[in-house]
């Protein structure tokens, strides 16, 4: 237990951060604006999406409301969350769909009322987006896929020895088929095989937990490395390997730098985690959100087509890989967490 000259490598009750924002008008406007998170089995959205974007609205523009809801992965109930939006007279919808392709009928509805959408994170397959504010979601997979094979090749594991487990997200995301496609772009030339692969339903770590403790008993013996998309599923797949008593577990990939993947990361059950700065992502959408109230005309950094070819206004962050040896010098330096929160004792 202790704190290595600066480098967070296991807890003790060091110290660290935070940060702060700077002050910054709009116009008095005193629009509603909605904001739409997909599921409630993810730590992200409540501990910070939703803190982070309301506190950016707030900012700039005092008068503004936010009206939030979350679909707890349930399509319907998304779509029955944005119309009841649109009666109560929104200016703008922020809408990280549960379902990519399903939520294209929101947009639509939106539309016939005059009220711009902003795709949230995951892209809605609708030419009529506002903007697309994002990371760059390959990249995330081919971050995950290169931590997983360099951690083998480094601890010796030949090709032939075994092989990796793939516990990919909801069929529904189109961020989950992106960190699908990034990883596989890595793990297939490795030469480490993938012995089984599987969607996660609305990224639930018990279905996760499920499907690998499963595996767990067909490839005995063989299971070398484990491709979890998210913390929320490397958290299921690692119960999954406790309960089946298998020391110590093969290195398994996350994302999102929740800080019960950081603890787990610290703790030695989990290898890399993915952090994306939320706080920029919410922060930016907020300010696209108001600027849209305000009638301001703004350009995004890039364009990015819908499967169905259409070209978005985008914004996309940049993913970092973070694992025991960088926890220091990204999360708790960034003040997404301080050292005192990743090390409270449980
Ligand atoms: C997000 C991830 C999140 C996952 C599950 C993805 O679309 O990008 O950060 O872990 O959904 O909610």
């Amino acid at each position: 237990i202790l704190l290595t000259a600066g480098t967070l490598t296991a807890c003790s009750n060091g110290s660290s951060t935070s940060s702060s924002s700077s002050a910054n008008t709009a116009g008095a406007s005193s629009a509603k604006i909605g904001l739409l998170l997909p599921d409630s089995v993810t730590a992200r959205y409540e501990s910070a999406d939703k803190p982070y974007f309301e506190a950016k609205v707030k900012e700039l523009c005092p008068d503004c409301t936010v009206l939030y809801a979350n679909a707890d992965g349930d399509a319907a109930k998304q779509q029955q969350q944005a119309e009841s939006m649109l009666t109560q007279g929104v200016k703008v919808l922020v809408l990280d769909p549960f379902d990519g392709v399903a939520a294209a009928a929101i947009v639509n509805e939106a539309k016939a009322q005059n009220v711009p959408v902003i795709s949230y994170d995951r892209l809605i397959d609708s030419p009529d987006l506002a903007f697309y504010i994002s990371f760059d979601n390959e990249k995330v997979g081919e971050l995950q896929g290169t931590a997983l094979v360099d951690k083998l090749k480094k601890d010796g594991v030949a090709p032939g020895d075994g092989g990796i487990l793939m516990v990919n997200g909801s069929p529904t995301d189109n961020n989950a088929t992106l960190f699908k496609a990034g990883a596989h772009k890595i793990i297939d030339p490795s030469g480490y095989k993938i012995l089984a692969e599987y969607d996660t339903p609305g990224w639930d770590p018990a279905q996760a937990q499920n499907w690998v403790a499963g595996q767990l008993t067909q490839f005995a013996g063989q299971i070398k490395g484990i491709y979890a998309a998210n913390d929320g599923t490397a958290g299921g797949a690692i119960a999954a390997v406790k309960a089946a008593g298998l020391t110590p577990v093969p290195p398994t990939t996350g994302q999102d730098a929740e800080l019960a993947g950081i603890q787990r990361i610290l703790a030695g059950d989990q290898y890399m985690t993915v952090y994306k700065a939320l706080k920029p992502e919410a922060e930016r959408a907020a300010q696209l959100a108001v600027d849209l109230v305000n009638g301001k005309t703004v350009k995004g950094d890039t364009t990015v087509k819908t499967a169905s070819g259409a070209e978005i206004q985008s914004f996309l962050l940049t993913p970092v890989s973070v694992t025991v040896d960088n926890i220091q010098s990204t999360v708790v330096k960034d003040g997404f967490y301080t050292a005192a929160e990743i090390c409270t004792p449980d």
